[in-house]
């Protein structure tokens, strides 16, 4: 996932202007509501540059070189018009919209749906008659809580991780798909723990929480999950900050391109 303010990378390793990235939101759902669909909504976004993007400074995927390669040993060449269309993927989230309003019992669908999303319904849920407990009612300062918002998965390939973008993508996808919700809950774990010690994983996890903690994420109770009010800080002012952040960000890269140019230009000379 994203990195912590102390392993930020060298902007000069960003492979593209950030503010070329662009953000596709899907939502797929049977005509006949076979999944709960309308209780359980699974929104898709994912970060992407657009084709008229070069390439050129982002290295194929393993996949696709492990391919070549073997076509290499196979024919004695590679077609030269193969690419690699992975290098376009920056990012992947899938966030859960929890609708009180569908047609199934919302804890229920959670419970059902995977372990994690069964983790955080116990964390917030009163399971008979199904309502949100008191105590998750008072850290969020309301009583009348709608709709929730999971943030359930969020990974950014490699080249793309240590300059702070996970919360610029996820702090847009809040703005867009919290309308109606009263609050977004993260569980901040590594998405593939497997091969890290126990200390890599207390440290990975600890990165996880303070990226979201940038957004307004905080704590919640004694579990390991974080929660962020809607009404605490309002999305849309939220994504404001945000956006200056990136601008900030694509002119930094920009200066560090134009410098690289520079010394570059001068080696030749
Ligand atoms: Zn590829």
């Amino acid at each position: 996932m994203t990195a912590t303010a102390a392993d930020k990378r060298d902007i000069a390793e960003l492979p593209c202007d950030p503010d070329d990235i662009l953000l596709s939101y899907a939502l797929e759902a049977s005509l006949g509501n076979h999944e709960y669909e309308d209780t359980l909504e699974k929104w898709r976004v994912t970060a992407h540059l657009g084709e008229d993007v070069g390439m050129d400074d982002i290295p194929p995927c393993d996949a696709c070189t492990a391919k070549w390669q073997a076509a290499y040993d196979a024919d004695g060449y590679v077609d030269e018009d193969e690419r690699c269309p992975h290098r376009l993927v920056v990012g992947e989230f899938e966030l859960v919209k929890v609708r009180w309003s569908g047609s199934q019992n919302p804890y229920w669908a959670m419970r059902e749906e995977s372990q994690s999303l069964s983790g955080i319904a116990e964390a917030i849920f009163i399971e008979e008659p199904t309502d949100y407990t008191e105590e998750f009612r008072e850290q969020i300062g309301d009583e009348d809580i709608d709709d929730l918002l999971v943030l359930y998965k969020a990974e950014l390939a490699d080249v793309w991780r240590g300059f702070g973008l996970g919360p610029m993508i996820v702090a847009d996808a809040l703005r867009r798909l919290s309308p109606g919700c009263g609050a977004v809950m993260v569980h901040p774990t590594p998405i593939d723990a497997s091969g890290m010690t126990k200390d890599q994983w207390i440290r990975a996890r600890e990165g996880l929480r303070e990226t979201w903690a940038r957004i307004g994420f905080v704590p919640y109770a004694r579990t390991p999950y974080m929660i962020y009010a809607t009404k605490w800080a309002d999305p849309q002012i939220q994504q404001v900050a945000v956006r200056e952040e990136l601008e900030d960000l694509s002119a930094e890269w920009r200066a560090a391109r134009a410098a690289a140019r520079v010394s570059q230009s001068g080696l030749n000379s």
